[in-house]
């Protein structure tokens, strides 16, 4: 079943991880997509293997400075220019780090505040002026399941996610009489880069929390993009899904 037939969509953080399953799950339902990457290179790279999988993909990639407002509503008018519609924003690139509050540098704190907050921002605001005109549109944000219990180090992400869950709830009640559902998903420990580039003595305590006993692959958390910005979710607006194995850390 097609979910997304017909509907465009632009993906912040989308060459690799939680954001390349994104863009895949919705070009095998209809979508057409923009992925959006901080390098040419990889977004390049990450548009070659979509081509090598199904050349009739309609993806493109774009590079946009996600902290600079004027780059972004740019990246969305190009995808609109280039498929005919807006319909789709997900905000999913960010950035964590484990840092102890004692050595944590203001600018690391500042650094990741905005990616993970102001570019949020930027691409909620660029986003719905154009569905604002074009009569709706679905904006979703990935949060983490930080944003709800807070993390033990690296204050920073934890703190962008609590103000992720709090623009994805506001913007929601802003944007619901403009036909414009705004959604997040928090995901666990989801097996990326990210996950990763933690050592081993951090990730075996942390499965040993999870009720289902595994962390979650990027195609588990894409699956509630999926549904959030399809129709079946056409009366959910102002939700932060926990995708997560009902981990509790
Ligand atoms: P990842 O490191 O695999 O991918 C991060 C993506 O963000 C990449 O596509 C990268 O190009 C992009 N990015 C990084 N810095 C950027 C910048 N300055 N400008 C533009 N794009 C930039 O990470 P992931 O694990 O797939 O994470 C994706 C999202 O999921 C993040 O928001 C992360 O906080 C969240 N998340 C991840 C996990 C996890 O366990 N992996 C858990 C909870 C939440």
């Amino acid at each position: 079943m097609e979910l997304l037939k017909g509907k465009t969509a632009m993906v912040t953080g989308g060459t690799r991880g939680i954001g390349y399953a994104i863009v895949k799950l919705y070009l095998d339902n209809g979508a057409s997509v923009a992925l959006c990457g901080s390098r040419q290179e990889t977004v390049d790279k990450a548009l070659d293997k979509l081509k090598a999988e199904n050349p009739d993909y309609k993806v493109i990639g774009l590079c946009p400075d996600l902290q600079n407002p004027e780059e972004v509503a740019k990246a969305v008018a190009k995808v609109k220019e280039t498929f005919g519609s807006f319909d789709i924003m997900v905000s999913n690139a960010g950035v964590s780090a484990r840092d102890s509050l004692y050595d944590y540098k203001p600018e690391d704190f500042a650094k990741t505040m905005a990616l993970n907050v102001n570019a949020v921002f930027n691409c909620a605001q660029a986003a719905a002026k154009v569905m604002k005109e074009q009569g709706g549109g679905v904006i979703l944000n990935t949060s983490s399941m930080v944003s709800i219990y807070g993390q033990p180090s690296g204050v920073a992400y934890p703190t962008s996610k609590f103000a992720v869950n709090g623009l994805t709830k506001s913007l929601a009640r802003e944007l619901g009489r403009d036909n414009i559902r705004v959604n997040a998903v928090a995901p666990g420990v989801t097996r990326t880069d990210m996950v990763a580039a933690l050592p081993e003595e951090m990730i075996k305590p942390l499965i040993a929390t999870i009720p289902l006993g595994r962390v979650g692959e990027p195609e588990d958390v894409a699956n509630a993009f999926l549904y959030l910005a399809s129709d079946m979710a056409s009366y959910v607006t102002g939700v932060i899904l926990s995708v997560d194995g009902a981990a509790r850390t």
